[in-house]
């Protein structure tokens, strides 16, 4: 409906552009080349041939450069209320500037500070929202939208009390990342244009609210907070936290946020955040955003984590006592190059974030922990990625995607984190080290503050890195093909092999003695856990049960995929702590394997619905969205 209109609209203007600038002008350019906080020269979506099909916004005829929120946090209401005040950049000198909305409530639209603008709701789009039409002029410098959240907003997850660590104080967070930053404020809702931003925020005077910006160390007596975030960013990196924080520093420029009771724990997790910074800095490149800090949120937060810049957000089920779950701290700081620096154009382009990341992550590991560790982790990634390749469509198994008519998120599986880091480890091996790493850090740098298509990263990688060290390197099979190419790099993990052996002995001898586990990190659970025989007894899983108490594992990994084996081999003494654990967490790489391992049984579908229905409100909107599709639950 929406679309063939809206494609014809975007091919127009790609071809204005094609043709302007084959008239060899150059005015364009100049005017979009801006100063950033950093003093660095950017180009703000200047190649108009890959446009996003994810906004209805108009951005490659007037965009915004910066705004301005001006907000109010209701608990009560459940509600967010306020201003937006968006700064206007006129590229085309257009007469109507088209933001995106998504069950917002729209109060009122005025321009230049006051005068009262006309406006109209374009028509609703289920996957993409409402257009908000406003009439400005070419000479309009800023458009202001009052404006206030609905019960109907994805971004926004209201927490009871009862929902959070210390059971005393509501908290809400956003998530931006895909498409969601419509729902809680009008703007142009696409990675391909960035902006700076700045916010007045009141929250209740027992409540702390911290930003992906400047942030506060300690709360303030009026409830009333001021950020301010002078880099510019694609606009699902916006973020608002608000609850009962403390924050506690772990060096000059990292810290931790969270709950007052959780405040030493998460602090001694991720005492190596500091060195992380360090390490990647040394790998890729000065770190660009100030400081690095994490919040720990309750464990309803969809995700692992989000890189949302100077403060990525992190699920609680990495505090596992024994830091064996950072390298989800070394992945957010990684996106601070690859995603928040260098971003994807479009959501097709996904996997130039999370490839990247992935790769950029384990090298960090490795500079830290060294490559037996690292090794582990990329066979673990291997084997998701293989799983990920037997359950996926074709249409969806190549890096390069097409998600026209499909939610971004339906982009966020193995194949754009784990083909993407593969494709990038072969390159490292036919390139040798060195040479790859002077070219990523290269293309950090030529490429900071600005946004990526597949396309141009293809001839960016022909240019400098295939051509000048005369190298063969089957790109397009990787890039647009399906499945993993032949030549995927082999990961050969010795600590793993004897994994391998300890799982053969535990079935030929029956006993669980021959299992030398007492020095296995939590790697070596998970490879051994995975790797359990399809036709396990629920008996075999008792004594390994009682031998090594994996039931009651406080460690989030390793619960949830044995939970998952224990449902496909019918072994139903974990039934109340899988229970427990899928009322609480609410991350959706643990529950989508869980409820459908449950589901995939008549009973288990029946028990799966009866959590599910106590389950459910805590869930963030991106986890229960999955899961009501999954088990076809209608609320
Ligand atoms: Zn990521």
């Amino acid at each position: 409906m929406l679309y063939p209109m809206k494609l014809i609209q975007l091919l127009l203007a790609s071809l204005f552009v094609v043709s302007f600038n084959s008239c060899g002008e150059n005015t364009e350019n100049a005017e979009n080349n801006e100063e950033t906080a950093d003093g660095n020269q950017e180009t703000v979506a200047e190649d108009m041939s890959v446009l996003d099909e994810h906004t209805l916004s108009n951005y490659f005829d007037v965009k915004t450069t910066h705004l301005h929120l001006d907000i109010a946090v209701s608990f009560e209401e459940k509600k967010i209320k306020g201003s937006v005040t968006h700064t206007l950049e006129n590229v085309n000198g257009v007469n109507e500037v088209i933001f995106d909305t998504k069950a917002l409530n729209i109060l009122g639209v005025t321009t230049d500070g006051g005068n009262p603008a006309n406006y109209e709701m374009g028509e609703y789009d289920e996957l993409l929202g409402t257009p908000l039409k406003v009439e400005i002029t070419p000479e309009t410098k800023t458009v202001e939208i009052e404006y206030e959240t609905t019960e109907g907003t994805e971004a926004l997850d209201w927490l009871m009390p009862a929902q959070t660590a210390g059971k005393q104080q509501p908290f809400m967070y956003t998530q931006g990342q895909s498409i969601f930053t419509r729902s809680w404020i009008p703007v142009q809702g696409t990675p391909a244009i960035r902006i700076t931003y700045s916010a007045r925020v009141q929250v209740p005077t027992s409540l702390m609210a911290v930003m992906s910006a400047s942030n506060p160390v300690q709360k303030n007596e009026t409830g009333i907070y001021s950020f301010d975030m002078p880099q510019p960013i694609p606009c699902y990196l916006l973020a608002l936290a608000v609850g009962d924080l403390e924050f506690a520093p772990i060096d000059y420029r990292t810290g931790v946020y969270t709950e007052p009771s959780m405040l030493e724990d998460c602090a001694y997790e991720l005492a190596d955040m500091g060195k992380m910074v360090s390490a990647a800095e040394k790998l890729y490149g000065k770190y660009l955003w100030d400081r690095y800090d994490v919040i720990v949120l309750p464990p309803s937060f969809p995700f692992g984590g989000m890189e949302n810049p100077r403060l990525t957000f992190a699920t609680p089920t990495i505090i596992a006592g024994d830091r064996s779950l950072v390298a989800l701290i070394a992945h957010e700081l990684a996106h601070s190059w690859s995603g928040n620096l260098v971003t994807n154009s479009t959501w097709n382009d996904f996997w130039l974030n999370e490839g990247f990341t992935v790769y950029f992550e384990r090298r960090i590991m490795e500079s830290l922990y060294g490559k037996d560790y690292t090794d582990m982790l990329a066979l673990l990634g291997y084997q998701d990625l293989m799983r990920t390749m037997s359950e996926e469509e074709p249409a969806m198994q190549s890096l390069k995607l097409n998600l026209i008519n499909k939610h971004p998120d339906d982009a966020m599986s193995d194949v754009a984190y784990e083909k993407g880091y593969f494709f990038l480890r072969l390159l490292e091996q036919v390139a040798g080290r060195d040479n790859f790493d002077a070219f990523l850090k290269a293309y950090f740098d030529e490429h900071k503050f600005q946004t990526i298509t597949t396309e141009e990263f293809v001839e960016y990688l022909n240019t400098n890195l295939i051509q000048p060290h005369n190298l063969t390197v089957n790109v397009d099979e990787w890039v647009y093909g399906e499945g993993v190419p032949e030549n995927c790099p082999k990961v050969v993990s010795t600590r793993f092999n004897a994994v391998e052996a300890s799982i053969e002995q535990f079935y030929q001898s029956g006993s669980v003695e021959s299992i030398q586990a007492s020095d296995w990190t939590t790697h070596e659970w998970l490879h051994f856990i995975r790797h359990l025989k399809d036709n396990t007894t629920p008996s075999q899983m008792a004594m390994l049960d009682e031998k090594f108490h994996l039931t009651q594992s406080g460690n989030s990994e390793i619960a949830a995929i044995w939970f998952e084996k224990s449902i496909n081999f019918g072994y139903d003494s974990i039934d109340k702590e899988l229970e427990a654990f899928l009322i609480k967490v609410g991350r959706r790489k643990f529950l989508m394997p869980l409820y459908t391992a449950l589901a995939a049984t008549p009973e288990g579908k029946e028990k799966a619905l009866a959590i599910y229905a106590k389950a459910r409100s805590n869930y963030h909107y991106v986890s229960f969205n999955s899961i009501d599709q999954l088990l076809g639950y209608q609320p």
